[in-house]
């Protein structure tokens, strides 16, 4: 039985750990066993907020302590901070977990930790925490911990025996800055325990594909966070080095969280009215051009262009920026050209390739393909498109990517475009 007090803490370490955005999970599965509670259903995406009055959600995120003894600008948790403080037992978290597991309110948990005496003292209790929920409660639903820099790889290996995704966030991009901010942390003491993780993954594929039944370690992979916004960084700078991250076999995403401004007296950080929302957008947009449309950091973002265009989406920047391979003949382009097409996703593109065989594609197919016409239509050719004087259309070309683009702008997108440019600082 919970009690108050308990409640109490949960409410404040709740509060604490809502400005970590990397725990939404891909999803794994976890099939009911004999003798464990519960399971998961992978692919479902578990939803990463808690809702103060336990009302039905499915992740419980929290911390375990949002003392620290880091000092860290843009965080809400420093040590310099006049905020409600709390910690919770390892047993008060395994009863919370528990309890609001059996009552149907989460799926699963999200657990951080402020660093208290020292990252081996907190990973350990955070590692006892995964263990004797899945050894003592039973507890068969999804589990992401946040590994504590500079903690012991035994600690790591021993929390990622129990969890389904760890994390470590970079925060910053740039290790001058994040030194800056952060003067207790380095891109070292980041990069470290991802290298361990990934080792124990990689070194877990091989035991299991020796042994089939060898318990799966970190099954769901790692994800990081990179905070946008609080420094000079450009979003060059966040994407090559998001670039890099998913060069690694086990980084499954990297999530990009808007600086929201809670230290608002520290003079190392902007002072922003509301964070860059349409920036963190435009992030994860290009995020999804690397990681499911083939583009390269440099074909979204330039030494010219280091910044993504705020009024359009980086697909449509990059079209805008190369009308040379416009139009794309939508009977006989490849997969790989179709998509490059903006108003084209990864499933259209891959409806067209297989619906073609069959007859000449026209407009009216498209539209039912779910292609967004109104985008598409200056980029692509079809049988239709090309011989009804009708339904004859400009293409990028003739109308040049100039008079395109206001075509392609809404008017509330140029508004919230023009409002976080000037939240944009000269950190110069
Ligand atoms: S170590 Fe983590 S919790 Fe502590 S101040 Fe830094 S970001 Fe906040």
């Amino acid at each position: 039985m919970l009690t108050e007090k308990t409640m109490e803490k949960l409410r404040v370490l709740a509060e604490s750990a809502k400005y970590d955005v990397s725990c939404s999970s891909s999803g794994t599965v976890r099939g009911g066993k004999k003798g464990m509670v519960g399971s998961t259903v992978g692919g479902l995406g578990i939803c990463h907020s808690f809702a103060d009055d336990g009302r039905c959600i499915a992740l419980l995120k929290v911390m375990l302590t949002n003392y620290c003894m880091y000092d860290c600008a843009y965080c809400i948790n420093r040590r310099s901070n006049d905020i409600p403080r709390a910690t919770l037992s390892v047993t008060e978290l395994e009863e919370i977990t528990m309890e609001f597991y059996r009552r149907n309110y989460i799926e699963g948990l999200f657990l951080s930790s402020g660093v208290v005496r020292n990252p081996d003292y907190t990973m350990e209790r955070l590692a006892a925490i995964a263990r004797d929920l899945r050894t003592v409660h039973r507890f068969n639903g999804y589990i992401h911990l946040k590994s504590i820099p500079g903690a012991s790889q035994e600690l790591l290996n021993e929390a990622g025996r129990y969890a389904d995704r760890m994390s470590v966030n970079i925060e910053i991009p740039n290790e001058e800055s994040l030194k800056m901010l952060a003067p207790e942390k380095d891109h070292q003491s980041v990069f470290q325990p991802m290298r361990l993780i990934q080792q124990g993954v990689l070194e877990n594929k091989e035991d299991r594909r020796r042994m089939r039944h060898a318990p799966r370690f970190v099954p769901a992979g790692q994800s990081t966070q990179m905070i946008v916004g609080a420094t000079k960084e450009t979003d060059r700078d966040i994407l090559q080095m998001s670039s890099a991250l998913y060069g690694q076999p086990t980084m499954r995403r990297v999530y990009y969280s808007g600086y929201i401004s809670v230290n608002t007296t520290d003079p190392r950080l902007p002072v922003l009215k509301q964070p860059p929302l349409v920036r963190e957008n435009r992030l994860y947009q290009a995020d999804w051009l690397l990681r499911f449309y083939h583009f390269k950091v440099d074909e979204i973002v330039d030494e010219r262009h280091a910044n993504l265009d705020l009024e359009i989406d980086p697909k449509l920047a990059w079209a805008l920026r190369h009308p040379e391979v416009f139009p794309v003949d939508i009977n006989t382009a490849d997969y790989e050209q179709l998509l490059r097409v903006p108003g084209l996703g990864t499933k259209s593109a891959w409806l067209i390739v297989n619906s073609r065989r069959f007859g000449r594609l026209t407009s009216y197919d498209l539209k039912k393909m779910g292609v967004v016409m109104k985008k598409a239509k200056y980029f692509i050719t079809c049988h239709e498109l090309t011989h009804s004087p009708a339904t004859l259309l400009t293409s990028v070309n003739e109308l040049s990517p100039e008079r395109l683009r206001p075509l392609l702008v809404s008017k509330v997108r140029q508004k919230q475009a023009a409002e976080e440019r000037q939240l944009r600082l000269d950190f110069g």
